[in-house]
């Protein structure tokens, strides 16, 4: 399933949370939007799961508005920040629940996911702890086969061997069934790892919006020592240059291909072409805005 927001603005008493936003989530896709508290990914992302109604601007999940659809309610999943559910309730409660609800509930999925999770179904749900009930959450999605995970801050409060747990296991069944994934975090290096795209937002607002692949291969890193005499090539886009002793070190804009041939034309004693850190992503890409944002986000 493919989502694209278009110039999405929605107020609070007067206060822009989403202003204008620009997104685009390819089909397939694991997306992470990333961004500091209070930056609106909460409330576009409560647009997606149907709860508020833009103010101005489309959302569309493959072409259609998402607002009141049902058939496209039938396709998603959602775990919210804080997920609720009621105090009388056992998991087995709530997934009998789900199966009455939901026309995907899966009863096979269901008792497969179990496994992972090794949550007792007859404890009350308000006696889990936190982390146990964001695992629920997450069993009880995923029992529904959903086309479109969406996933808001949903490794918080899992302890760091259960968080590696539930993302490779997720992550092997996305890839299994194209399930398109849309996942927000406050921390940019919680997603690096699982995610295909990433969305950058502050303010209301889309700063940077890129696939993996792209944010690697926008930009370069390159290592050399050139021979005495010798200068690189005058048309170079340089966005970053410094000297460690001898070795040059330079940050490039442009495809690492056609870079490292004409850097190469050069004769350099030594050259070594690194990916760019997240970091330098944010300082060069994202330039000022990137400089204040990294404190928040890794
Ligand atoms: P994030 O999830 O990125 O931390 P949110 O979407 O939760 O951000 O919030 C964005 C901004 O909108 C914040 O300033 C928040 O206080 C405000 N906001 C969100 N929901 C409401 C609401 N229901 N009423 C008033 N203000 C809200
Ligand atoms: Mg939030």
């Amino acid at each position: 399933m493919n989502i694209e927001a278009k110039g999405l603005c929605k107020s609070f008493d007067g206060f822009r949370a989403l202003d204008g936003l620009e997104l685009r989530v390819p089909q397939g896709a694991v997306y992470g939007l990333v961004g500091p508290n209070g930056a609106g990914k909460s409330t576009f992302i409560r647009h997606l799961a149907g709860i508020y109604r833009q103010d101005a601007g489309e959302l569309l999940a493959d072409g259609e508005p998402v607002y009141e659809n049902t058939a496209f309610k039938n396709r998603m999943a959602y775990i919210p920040d804080e997920v609720f559910y009621y105090n009388s309730a056992t998991l087995a409660d709530m997934a009998r629940f789900y199966e009455s609800v939901y026309p995907r509930f899966d009863r096979e999925r269901y008792q497969k996911w179990g496994r992972l999770f090794e949550l007792d179904e007859k404890r009350l749900m308000r006696k889990l702890s936190r982390g146990m009930q964001k695992q629920a959450a997450f069993w009880l999605a995923l029992s529904l086969d959903p086309e479109l995970l969406v996933l808001d801050e949903p490794v918080d409060g899992l302890d760091p061997v259960m968080r590696r747990q539930v993302w490779s296991a997720l992550l092997a069944d996305v890839a299994e069934r194209g399930t398109t994934v849309l996942v927000s975090s406050h921390n940019l290096r919680e997603l690096e790892d699982v995610c295909d795209h990433v969305g950058i937002m502050n303010e209301g607002k889309m700063l940077l919006e890129r696939s993996l692949a792209e944010l690697q291969e926008n930009s370069v890193k390159i290592q050399l020592v050139l021979p005495e005499g010798k200068e690189l090539p005058p048309d170079l886009q340089i966005l970053h240059s410094a000297n460690v002793g001898r070795v040059r070190q330079i940050i490039l804009r442009g495809r690492v291909e056609e870079l490292t041939a004409r850097v190469q034309a050069a004769s350099p004693l030594f050259m070594d072409v690194l990916p760019l850190s997240l970091e330098e992503i944010f300082i060069y890409e994202l330039g000022g805005a990137g400089h204040a944002l990294k404190d928040f986000l890794l």
